[in-house]
């Protein structure tokens, strides 16, 4: 089998895993543990600092930043604790400015520290961890360019206030990045390591909001590749006294000698825009079978219909987004304008600068502002509506936004409305496995709570949740019934294919 996706080393290696027998939807094929992991500084204060389990906290006297459920775990975690617990609020005041959410999910803290508890461990070359997908492995001469580049400005910036803060608390780092004058290397490492977490790490989604708490990098588990159609999903399992394992779940059947790959980004996206965000967060050109179909001019039109912004513009006005392949997206507009395709001028077009000019007048999202920017939203949408195709990647985005600003200004039955809509999509873009339906039903389970709603109408929500959970292994079934639940932990039937 070729390559799936067109690595940074170019075709001729392939590295991934495959299964060798059959595995049926909502198996796990694979079991990874984590060679680091960490809550991030959002969810420090509710999550243990080591397992990431939401339960109640002793915080660290040090730095009040992390918390542990108990003091075994706090002493489990000191040998890398005590290393950065001082150094913990010189690097929060040094990367205040450093918004990381650009470069990808993590917060800039987090990412600093696991760079930090990386280089200390120190991995040989020879092992899994040093073989971890890069943009700059082997390449030492792009390291140069790369430096320059915009989409680099961040971990450059998270690599020098590291160093910088290490000079002052001496224990964060190996000795040898003490020396002034190995500065350039010392950073050039460092953002080598920053530029591997950006490619390997995974946020890490716990079970009873299922949204990310945490970030962890996992040696096996970033071997899975990425596809459009993927065969699995992540899965986090989380323990007593030790760091969350990861476990790649298949969402459909797959069949002997397929690739076990997991969507790197979110594949509600129109082909351009999948493939740009993979660009920048990844560094690959996506060649999936799905990119190829997408990218034909019958699979553009259809993706057209599903956008209804096809310049992206009300997706920047609502998120900060790095624009690498710019030239791309010019190719794809002229792509469009070739098959006479009129988005320029449809009601679809003008709804959405209309939407626009609404959303410009959104303040940062704060509980003090949200029944009026929920107002705004709802404005939007009202226009959006009757002009867009239901399946528009606009629309939905919007409906998250509504979710998410209708939860902070206690609008409860929006939260209801919102999140029924958005499950609906899901089931028909990610399939009924995916753990995003998880993530909306508890929001609905939550919202009929509030709402005091009569137990019938709950009760639809809360077996569907229930049934899912079971389904997905992630919750244990209590009756006596036989059937498969679909749990199958560390069974053999995986070839690794490690780069040599
Ligand atoms: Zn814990
Ligand atoms: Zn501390
Ligand atoms: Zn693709």
């Amino acid at each position: 089998m070729g390559p799936r996706t067109a690595s940074p080393w170019g075709a001729a290696e392939w590295r991934g895993h495959r299964v060798l027998r059959k595995f049926g939807s909502v198996r796990v094929a694979l079991v990874s543990e984590a060679l680091v992991g960490l809550v991030s500084l959002t969810s420090a204060a509710q999550c243990c600092a080591l397992c990431l389990r939401r339960l109640p906290l002793q915080p660290c006297a040090g730095c009040a930043c992390f918390g542990y459920c108990s003091d075994a775990y706090r002493q489990a975690d000191a040998p890398d604790h005590s290393r950065e617990c001082a150094a913990i609020p010189l690097l929060v005041k040094k990367l205040s400015a450093c918004g990381s959410h650009v470069w990808h999910r993590g917060d800039a803290l987090l990412d600093a520290l696991l760079s930090a508890r990386l280089l200390r461990a120190g991995h040989p070359a020879e092992s899994l961890a040093a073989s971890l997908a890069s943009p700059l492995l082997g390449r030492p001469k792009a390291l140069e360019a790369m430096l320059q580049a915009p989409a680099l400005a961040i971990p450059v910036a998270i690599a020098r206030s590291l160093l910088e803060v290490a000079a002052e608390v001496p224990q964060l780092l190996p000795e040898r990045f003490r020396h002034a004058r190995l500065h350039q290397a010392s950073l050039e490492l460092v953002i080598g390591v920053l530029m591997q977490m950006q490619c390997n790490m995974t946020g890490v989604v716990e079970h009873s909001c299922f949204e990310s708490v945490g970030s962890a990098l996992f040696a096996e588990g970033s071997l899975a590749n990425h596809d459009c159609a993927p065969t699995c999903q992540f899965l986090f399992r989380f323990r007593e006294g030790a760091r969350p394992s990861l476990e790649l779940q298949c969402v459909r059947d797959v069949e002997a000698g397929e690739s076990l790959c997991i969507s790197y980004g979110d594949l509600a996206r129109p082909v351009w825009e999948r493939r740009r965000n993979l660009q920048a967060s990844h560094w690959f050109s996506c060649k999936c079978a799905k990119c190829m179909k997408d990218l034909t001019p019958s699979g553009l039109l259809k993706q057209l219909e599903s956008v209804s912004d096809p310049k992206g513009q009300l997706l920047r006005s609502l998120f900060e987004r790095s624009l690498p392949e710019e030239a791309e997206a010019a190719k794809m507009l002229q792509v469009f304008k070739a098959l006479k395709v009129p988005f320029a001028s449809t009601s679809a077009d003008a709804a959405v600068s209309l939407a626009l000019k609404g959303l410009a007048k959104l303040e940062p999202l704060e509980k003090r502002s949200a029944r009026s920017n929920l107002r705004i939203i709802q404005g939007s949408l009202a226009k959006l509506l009757p002009a867009v195709h239901r399946e528009a990647v606009i629309l939905q985005e919007l409906q998250s936004l509504a979710l998410s600003t209708a939860e902070l200004a206690e609008d409860f039955s929006t939260v209801l409305e919102m999140a029924k809509e958005l499950r609906a999509r899901c089931l028909e873009r990610y399939g009924p496995f995916h753990l995003k339906r998880c993530f909306l039903l508890r929001k609905e389970l939550a919202a009929h709570e509030a709402l005091g709603s009569p137990a019938t109408e709950a009760a639809e929500a809360a077996e569907a949740f229930e049934k899912l959970l079971i389904r997905l292994g992630l919750k244990d079934k209590h009756d006596t019934d036989s059937q498969d639940t679909g749990l199958a932990h560390s069974e053999p039937g995986i070839d690794l294919d490690t780069m040599d």
